[in-house]
């Protein structure tokens, strides 16, 4: 892809790569959950991983915002006690730690709105899936990223001119518009939100509530 600049953020990428359609929150290694970071003035900025979180946790960097808006450094968090059906557990020496949801970074005042980069897997994401064209769900190697307007016509590689679509669609749309194959889109594509994109990268079902006000607010 090399569609012109595009904020690139790492983390949102390894996020998407094991998330099939509708399966909600991931059994995931707990290292690898998400955790929302905020920068000093409580914006959030970005999603990171559990194991980069605990890196800035123990680091000083960030400290910890639970559920109830109190701010914790690595020590004393470190002795709270895992809640059975509320928190994640991680596994540690002696013990087990909760795992943060959310960080908090000391000095980072900079308020800057993380964009979802614009890649196969993430127009994918996107559409959950299902191709644009027949409304079939198929895996991700069964699906191909269409042109809306075709390329060769002058289409843009973007966010508003990709969609989904499975292979059959996609060679039976063959240099046509929608309009002139007489395959309506699903629905219209458009640039993924901030908001939507925390919700693509952690499954809608399973964002944890801790988030909400904070996302909201941004
Ligand atoms: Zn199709």
């Amino acid at each position: 892809m090399t569609e012109g600049p595009q904020r690139v953020d790492a983390d949102l990428d390894r996020w998407s790569a094991p998330l099939p359609a509708g399966s909600g929150r991931l059994q995931l290694d707990p290292l690898l959950l998400p955790v929302l970071v905020l920068n000093r003035v409580f914006q959030p900025i970005r999603i990171t991983t559990a194991r980069r979180a605990l890196i800035l946790l123990y680091s000083g960097t960030a400290q910890v915002l639970d559920g109830e808006g109190e701010l914790h450094d690595f020590a004393p968090w470190r002795r709270l006690p895992v809640r059975a059906g509320q928190d994640d557990p991680l596994p540690i020496v002696g013990g087990q730690l909760r795992v943060p949801r959310m960080v908090r970074l000391r000095r980072y005042a900079r308020c800057w709105r993380a964009t979802v980069r614009l890649s196969r897997r993430n127009v994918l994401l996107r559409d959950g899936y299902q191709c644009q064209y027949c409304a079939g769900f198929f895996a991700a190697p069964e699906l191909d990223m269409d042109h809306v307007l075709p390329r060769s016509r002058g289409g843009a590689t973007s966010w508003t001119n990709l969609v989904t679509a499975c292979q059959s669609c996609n060679r039976s749309k063959g240099r046509r518009t929608p309009g002139e194959a007489g395959t309506p889109l699903l629905r219209h594509p458009v640039a993924p939100r901030w908001s939507h994109s925390v919700q693509l990268l952690t499954g809608a079902p399973g964002r944890y509530a801790e988030w909400e006000p904070f996302l909201q607010a941004g």
